[in-house]
């Protein structure tokens, strides 16, 4: 095996957003800086990002909004946020004349719709601060003595360091290079793994009809998820149907907690189409709508209100006949209609696998790593960033921000006691 004569201050595993501004930053501020990606390229996944036009970030929120929706471990995010939140992230891609523009919810991206200029502008960033880009490095193994890394080893090659900065992603996406290798080495040098789960990824239902939807989207859909008969939470936005189940913005935001309930038992969606009335009212509406339209039939007066495939649905599940007239319709018939306007039920099969969830939630726990610098109770000379990390944020450009945080921080510390 070949020793790379040339000895690092900092060895950045992982070649994705958290490895890049991590390598960048550390270069910037004065270290011999190696970067490792077993890829032949860096970025891979972060071309997918935002269906291929990167959601930078997310400016809807102060330090205290954002670490809310991050959730339970969203607190150790405060000290990264403050020191390279949305602001600079943003001041720092313009600087390198990538502008950007802010679209619905906070979500900023691009001006140029373009995940490429973001990797082309951390690429340059990395050449500016001389950072070494060693590309087709797959990491296999760590050299470990004295409670230290000491090195790197690679297929044919060991890279020595001073400091190591972990930031090989999850498990999600896994074509991209994310095979979470990063896990098993973190949990041989001591530290513990939260299982990492397939997270923000669509839904597969148990009930065939679902595929009746499919293609259908709601814009302001409501659900609501059910276990042991309790609900547990609600969610509004976006829902897509498909032809195996539930996806889109609100289903890919509710499948962390679905995928958790899981783990107690079976998950029941349910999905009201009228949430501002209550079903004595919607009821109401209805039997003063068909008096005025009493020669309609029912598909005739219902596609007024509802789109056709899932009109077809309700009637299909209510058993009544599409071609039946308004005034024809029995009270009984009227109540099971409003019924599962007000409730129609999913029952969960599993939330898809880490072949299609965006990220990955678990991973390192946060309590062996100082939020401060990243760097690791455990081992000195160990930092990580990035979707390794236990802490994980909806849609919307949270995950690519804990990754310039993170990473930020990751650097800037790793470069301390040089
Ligand atoms: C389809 C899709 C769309 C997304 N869109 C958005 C979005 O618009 N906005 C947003 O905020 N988030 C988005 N995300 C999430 C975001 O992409 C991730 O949070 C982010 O990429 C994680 O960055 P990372 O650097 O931690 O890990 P990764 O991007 O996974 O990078 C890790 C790198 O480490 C390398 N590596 C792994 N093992 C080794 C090894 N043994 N040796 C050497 N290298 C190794 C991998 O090849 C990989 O390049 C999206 C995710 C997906 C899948």
């Amino acid at each position: 095996m070949n020793e790379l004569t040339k000895k690092f201050d900092v060895a950045v595993i992982g070649g994705g957003p958290a490895g890049m501004i991590a390598a960048g930053r550390a270069a910037e501020l004065g270290a011999k800086v190696v970067l490792l990606e077993k890829n032949s390229a860096l970025g891979k996944k972060l071309l997918l990002t935002g269906n291929g036009r990167c959601n930078i970030t997310q400016i809807d929120h102060d330090a205290r909004g954002f670490v809310e929706k991050l959730g339970h471990n969203g607190k150790f995010f405060f000290s990264a946020f403050s020191a390279f939140g949305p602001k600079e992230v943003i001041e720092f891609f313009e600087q390198k004349k990538l502008f950007t523009k802010v679209e619905k919810n906070g979500r900023v991206f691009p001006v140029t719709d373009d995940a490429i200029d973001v990797l082309s502008t951390l690429t340059q960033y990395l050449k500016d601060g001389g950072v070494e880009i060693i590309t087709n490095a797959q990491v296999a193994d760590f050299e470990f003595t004295k409670n230290k890394i000491g090195g790197l080893k690679l297929k044919d090659q060991i890279i020595h360091a001073d400091r190591f900065i972990l930031c090989t992603g999850g498990k999600s996406y896994p074509a991209t290079g994310s095979t979470g290798d990063g896990y098993t080495w973190a949990k041989k040098l001591g530290h513990t793994i939260i299982t990492p789960m397939p997270a923000l990824a669509p839904v597969k239902i148990k009930e065939n009809w679902v595929g009746d939807l499919q293609g259908l989207s709601l814009e302001n859909a409501s659900i609501s998820l059910w276990q042991n008969e309790k609900k547990q939470a609600s969610f509004q936005g976006e829902m897509l149907f498909t032809h195996f189940g539930l996806s889109g913005p609100l289903i890919i935001n509710a499948s962390k907690k679905i995928n958790a309930l899981l783990q107690n038992g079976s998950v029941t969606i349910e999905l009201e189409l009228f949430p501002e009335l209550a079903i004595p009212e919607l009821d109401k509406k209805l039997v003063l709508a068909f008096e005025k339209n009493n020669r309609k039939d029912i598909k005739n007066y219902f596609r007024e209100i509802l789109s056709r495939k899932m009109l077809d649905l309700i009637l299909k599940l209510a058993e009544i006949d599409p071609d039946k007239k308004l005034n024809f319709l029995t009270k009984k018939e009227r109540q099971k209609i409003v019924a599962l306007l007000k409730s129609l039920k999913f029952t969960v099969s599993r939330v898809l696998e880490f072949e299609q969830a965006m990220i990955t939630s678990g991973g390192v726990t946060l309590k062996e790593i100082n939020p401060k610098t990243m760097q690791s109770k455990i081992i000195e000379n160990l930092f990580f960033a990035g979707e390794i990390l236990d802490l994980d944020g909806p849609t919307g450009g949270y995950n690519l921000q804990i990754c310039w945080s993170t990473g930020h921080l990751a650097g800037m510390s790793s470069t301390k006691i040089i």
